[in-house]
């Protein structure tokens, strides 16, 4: 029997490239839900495997509880992971990382189903560990009064939470958490708000839009960049789960060869987003400049300064290592970009301006 999987948030940025990968390279059955079908339009046709319903988790609940009771393995993929929104509405954070995603938690209790849920390098916070290890990194938030860590301390509940399941309950799920990935459908480059974006698409659309690419307090602080398509190996093996080795474990899912500092990373999408013709007087263009942290987000945000993964783990148990470079992951998502409609016409028509 094909395995079932439901994915809630398929049309996201990682149920997406899930759901993709599924359809391409395995013969499992995806049961999804999401609140529009945008990012799913290069799916593989015909093949009568993905039953997709346009939905909210927070209403269609009844559809959510009877396709948990339907499939094998449950991956909640809906949350909001953007930090300028987790200063700008909190609460919508709480309510959607932590509550809606509690009722699904418990669905996989009742229902005895096997969990696959995203954590967060986030979790982490500002750990003093250079390389931040899933067993043993302390987990450090700053005061309540920066609401940028209510995403950090909703996801450390849940990570907590589903623990206590699986030693209470034998709940069987696996703990994964995305280092910064990037790659196509991530955010909507050419929607032009300021603070919508995580950092490579606001890069990204700053270069399309020709406005000054901002290094908030300098551009110092360092993330580990990693390929989407590297992120979805890994989420594949967990499902695959042979020998049960995802079962009850966490995993970083990183690239730690991939840390470079944010001046960096602007550097290397201007130099790189000259390749492209439809970019090239754009980026030529394109200014850096400095802003503070709280002209950019406002006061209730901190930083975190370094996030290396280990991923030991992970190679071992897994057998997965991440290898697309920094380079190959900037040119392969800015290639996926000029090919959308309207992405040349945008470009030529901010070029002349
Ligand atoms: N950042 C920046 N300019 C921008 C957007 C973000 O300098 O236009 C910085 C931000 O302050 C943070 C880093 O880039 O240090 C990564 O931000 P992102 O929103 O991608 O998520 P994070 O890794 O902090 O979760």
């Amino acid at each position: 029997m094909a395995l079932k999987i439901m994915i809630l948030g398929a049309n996201g940025f990682i149920g997406s490239a899930l759901t993709n990968a599924i359809l391409r390279t395995r013969n499992w059955e995806v049961y999804g839900i999401d609140l529009a079908d945008n990012k799913l339009g290069d799916l593989p046709q015909g093949t009568g495997r993905f039953h997709f319903v346009e939905g909210d988790i927070t209403i269609n609940k009844e559809w959510v509880e009877y396709h948990v009771k339907k499939c094998d393995v449950v991956v909640p993929l809906v949350a909001i992971a953007n930090p300028a929104q987790y200063v700008t509405h909190p609460l919508r954070v709480f309510e959607l990382d932590f509550e809606a995603n509690l009722e699904i938690v418990r669905h996989c209790v009742k229902y005895g189903k096997r969990l696959i849920f995203p954590s967060t390098s986030e979790i982490y916070g500002m750990s003093p560990d250079p390389i931040l290890d899933e067993e043993t990194s302390p987990l450090v938030y700053g005061p309540i009064n920066k609401q940028r860590w209510i995403y950090a301390a909703s996801k450390q509940m849940l990570d907590r939470v589903i623990y206590a399941y699986g030693v209470r309950d034998n709940l069987d799920y696996t703990l994964f958490r995305p280092f910064n990935f990037i790659g196509p459908n991530l955010d909507d480059v050419e929607e032009p708000k300021e603070g919508s974006s995580r950092v490579f698409t606001q890069f990204l659309s700053n270069v399309l839009y020709k406005r000054p690419i901002k290094l908030v307090d300098g551009g110092s602080q360092k993330r580990s960049f990693t390929f989407i398509d590297d992120a979805i190996e890994a989420l594949l093996t967990i499902l695959e789960n042979k020998d049960s080795r995802a079962t009850r474990r966490i995993f970083n899912i990183g690239n730690p060869a991939n840390c470079v500092s944010i001046r960096d990373l602007a550097q290397r999408t201007i130099r790189i987003a000259q390749e492209f013709p439809v970019l090239r007087e754009n980026a030529k263009a394109t200014e850096i400049i400095d802003v503070t942290a709280g002209d950019y987000y406002g006061k209730y945000y901190q930083d975190i300064q370094v996030r290396v993964p280990a991923i030991e783990a992970a190679k071992r148990d897994l057998g997965w290592a991440p290898t697309t470079d920094l380079d190959t992951a900037i040119r392969r998502t800015i290639d996926y970009y000029v090919k959308q409609e309207n992405f040349g016409a945008r470009a030529a028509a901010m070029s002349r301006t």
